[in-house]
């Protein structure tokens, strides 16, 4: 998904101006890049419209840093579809209750337990968890066990069987108890039925609650998006809980339920254990759905540093086989202009691991930067005309061997070589080179 993205915002960056084509062109890869992150195929159509009539708009194509506005333009936009700010929950009621309703295995039970962690320990809550599974007598002894590991009372009662009346009774023995939050877990399917949709309508009707949150999946994709919209007709709820985004989904889903039922999604769970709980934050979201890591800020740091009429002309340069070593010395600078390698290389996704084991300092540069200097520009333009005594000439001068002067042409020449094979300048290719 990120490479797309990447040749997305490469036909961008590639060309010197963006065309009316080129926004059609990289729309067109960042609506595959949502499909592809279970975003439905309409909510994505839509979306990469509003992007480019936006995009018209702001005379995209004639401001100053095409590529960084067009970036921004698709992150803002994705952001606010799945809500802009980070909404929370309402604690306003005496006690305030919740209460959780979802399918079967979607995560409730153990969503119950850690929002019961989260306000016991940020909002120093007196949460009571209410166990409403009457189906399985295995449910009440799950959330018996989420409430000893993180010391929260549980209140069941496994001799009644009408859900709402433990709903009720579960209230009551929180204001009993001084309970100042109540979170009432309830009974799913495996799949929406007539009967679970009644059951959760009247527990819903019969308490109230402040809070009503559907707990959904965010691997079950598309199916998600029906589920949601099922409970939300009958419980026109408050907010989404999107679990289980440890795996690796892109959790598009989040969009998709949004923009079809329109709430907020409140929360995300990122695991199995009781911390693994987050606010969910649209734009981090935003980021994780592109899959671009931090490729905007390293787009705009990119973008800052690399002059565009400078990349056309070392491109005419390299198809004319005219790429030497002042040209080369030239791209060193701009790379380092850029800032340190290592922290530009871990803005890249995927790229950030991999760079912890190597040690890429600025002063890898040096030698390079030394040998060049000691060339003739006749050399330097020229450097096949560099022989044996050249090179002996070339060590001394820059305190190196004939070696490394040996080393570094051999690499400028592999360098040249691919370079005019790939033929398409620009600054990331040049750092994909210097990296291998
Ligand atoms: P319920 O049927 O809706 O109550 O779902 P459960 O809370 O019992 O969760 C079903 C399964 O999903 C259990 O094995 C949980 O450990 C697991 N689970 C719940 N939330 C998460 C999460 O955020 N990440 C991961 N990896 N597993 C989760
Ligand atoms: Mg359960």
């Amino acid at each position: 998904l990120s490479d797309k993205l990447d040749k997305a915002l490469h036909v961008l960056k590639g060309h010197g101006s963006i065309t009316e084509v080129n926004v059609a062109e990289t729309l067109k890869e960042v609506r595959r890049a949502l499909i592809d992150a279970d975003v439905n195929f309409k909510t994505a159509k839509d979306f990469t419209n509003r992007v480019k009539e936006k995009a018209l708009g702001q005379n995209v194509l004639t401001s100053l840093q095409p590529g960084q506005l067009m970036v921004k333009l698709v992150k803002d936009e994705l952001t606010e579809l799945m809500g802009g700010d980070a909404t929370g929950i309402d604690l306003s009621g005496s006690p305030s209750v919740i209460l959780m309703s979802g399918l079967q295995g979607s995560g409730k039970t153990t969503f119950s337990g850690k929002l019961a962690n989260y306000l016991k320990t940020k909002k120093t809550k007196k949460p009571l968890l209410v166990a409403c599974d009457v189906y399985r007598p295995a449910a009440i002894d799950q959330l018996h066990v989420v409430g000893d590991a993180i010391k929260v009372e549980v209140y069941s009662d496994r001799d009644e069987k009408n859900p709402v009346k433990i709903a009720q009774d579960g209230i009551a023995f929180a204001k009993a108890n001084g309970h100042n939050v109540v979170i009432i877990d309830t009974a799913g399917r495996l799949a929406v039925d007539e009967a679970m949709m009644t059951e959760i309508k009247e527990v819903h009707k019969a308490i109230q609650p402040q809070e009503t949150l559907f707990v959904v999946d965010s691997m079950t994709g598309q199916d998600a998006v029906n589920t949601a919209k099922a409970f939300n007709d009958i419980l026109n709820f408050d907010g989404v809980i999107l679990t289980k985004l440890d795996g690796d989904t892109r959790g598009g889903a989040a969009i998709s339920i949004k923009s079809v039922v329109d709430k907020p999604i409140k929360f995300i769970g990122t695991g199995e254990k009781m911390e693994a709980i987050d606010v969910f934050y649209p734009s981090r979201m935003a980021d994780r759905i592109l899959g671009m890591g931090d490729v905007v800020s390293l787009v705009e740091r990119a973008q800052e540093q690399f002059d565009e009429e400078e990349a056309r002309k070392l491109q005419k340069k390299i198809a004319k086989d005219q790429f030497g070593f002042d040209d080369f010395l030239k791209q060193i600078q701009q790379v380092k202009k850029m800032g340190n390698m290592k922290d530009l290389m871990g803005m890249i996704p995927g790229a950030g691991k991999m760079m912890k084991d190597i040690d890429i300092d600025d002063d890898a540069f040096k030698h390079i930067e030394a040998i060049i200097h000691s060339m003739t520009p006749g050399e330097r333009t020229d450097p096949s005309s560099i022989n044996a005594s050249r090179k002996k000439r070339i060590g001394k001068g820059s305190g190196t061997s004939v070696q490394q002067v040996n080393q570094l042409l051999k690499q400028f020449n592999q360098m040249s070589k691919m370079m005019k094979m790939m033929q398409g300048g620009g600054g990331r290719k040049m750092m994909q080179m210097m990296n291998r």
